[in-house]
């Protein structure tokens, strides 16, 4: 090892969002980069290289090394290079109370819930993690949220758990990044655009810490540069509605949802609503829609996203359509038709995905 070869190397960048802790507790402990250098894992030549992998074998980042002559020694997963770091230089800088059961728990649940789900809400196509619909895993995320919310107790405090800085405070604070930043991109419909992504608590403390600490300031400034390339290079465009978020005008159809105007309602459960159509075009005539739109103010807008609410609304559609006492017939296998007008040759009037139901009668066809 020559002389000017760091101790260790930390593989990461700048927008990783793990490695992100790893990088507060460097600076907070003012390890030097003669100590602990950071590199990009592409100078291993990337993170999917035999080389990286024989000390990585998960292929991520970070990925601490501990460099000791010939050999090397790879740390990887950001929990224990954290840990490792804590208790290496244990007598520098702050502590970050490795033994803050609070913040240990804290710690564990974004580690347990957070990450498996942000980790897998930047794909296009679900499933997303173990949730079939990015809604239901963003529902989760916040659910999670609170659970770390409770946690806190009330007060203008410069770290989550007083005045120390905890390993929680360095292990969730990039992460509450891509909460306030990503997570209203990701939304279709969860969110007003007024509302705040982070419970109150955890709101106060993510922007007290970057007032008080300048370290979680500068970890903010790396973070969010590396969104901001993001922005120039079109990253977001696969991702459904990122950035573009359901901005249609709302529909009379928000209103039936809300019930703030009538309908004659026929079904209704989390997902969908079915009522009868105000102006019938056939002895049974019912209208099936979303009842959150999730972009979807006409079928040609629906992507990969949607094939779990599609699915379900031709479902209830098909199971409707078999129900006499709505009128359709069951003679001679009974049925109906089941339509969707798609925008101005189609001859939507509601821009708000809806199945017509029609039947009672024999429809004629092909329709005008
Ligand atoms: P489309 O032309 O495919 O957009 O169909 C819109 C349907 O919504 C029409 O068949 C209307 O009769 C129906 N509609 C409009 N307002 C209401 C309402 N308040 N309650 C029930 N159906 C409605």
């Amino acid at each position: 090892m020559s002389a000017e070869t760091p101790k260790h190397t930390l593989y990461d960048m700048p927008v990783s969002n793990n490695g992100a802790r790893c990088r507060i507790i460097l600076y907070k402990k003012e390890i030097s980069p003669e100590e602990v250098t950071i590199a990009s894992p592409m100078t291993l030549g990337g993170l999917k290289t035999p080389e990286y992998l024989k000390l990585n074998p998960q292929g991520k980042m970070p990925l601490l090394t501990l460099n000791d002559g010939d050999n090397t020694e790879g740390i990887p997963e950001s929990d224990t290079i954290s840990r490792y770091l804590l208790s290496h230089y244990a007598g520098q800088g702050p502590s970050f109370e490795p033994n803050h059961t609070k913040s240990n728990l804290m710690a564990r649940i974004h580690d347990m819930y957070l990450t498996t789900i942000q980790g897998c809400l930047y794909k296009a196509t679900p499933p997303f993690g173990i949730y079939r619909t990015r809604t239901d895993a963003i529902a989760e995320f916040k659910k999670q949220l609170l659970v770390m919310e409770d946690l806190l107790v009330e007060g203008d405090l410069p770290y989550l758990f007083g005045n120390e800085v905890t390993l929680a405070d360095a292990t969730i604070f990039p992460t509450m990044l891509f909460a306030n930043y990503m997570l209203p991109k990701m939304e279709g419909g969860i969110l007003d655009s007024d509302e705040n992504p982070l419970p109150p608590k955890l709101n106060t403390w993510f922007h007290n810490v970057m007032k008080h600490d300048d370290v979680f300031q500068k970890v903010f400034d790396e973070v969010q540069g590396g969104l901001d390339a993001w922005e120039g290079n079109n990253r977001w465009d696969p991702i459904f509605l990122a950035g573009q978020r359901d901005l249609e005008d709302p529909t009379i159809f928000d209103k039936i949802v809300a019930k703030e105007i009538p309908a004659e309602i026929v079904y209704e459960d989390d997902k969908v609503l079915a009522f009868k159509d105000i102006n019938p075009a056939a002895p049974v005539h019912l209208l099936v829609i979303p009842k959150s739109r999730m972009g979807l103010s006409r079928l040609t807008k629906s992507s990969a996203e949607h094939v779990e609410i599609l699915g379900h609304l031709m479902m209830v559609a098909g199971q409707l359509a078999k129900d006499e006492n709505l009128g359709f017939s069951r003679e001679d296998g009974g049925g109906g038709r089941i339509v969707v007008n798609d925008g101005k040759d189609g001859g939507q009037e509601v821009p708000h995905l809806h199945l017509h139901v029609l039947g009672g009668r024999q429809l004629s066809w092909p329709p005008g």
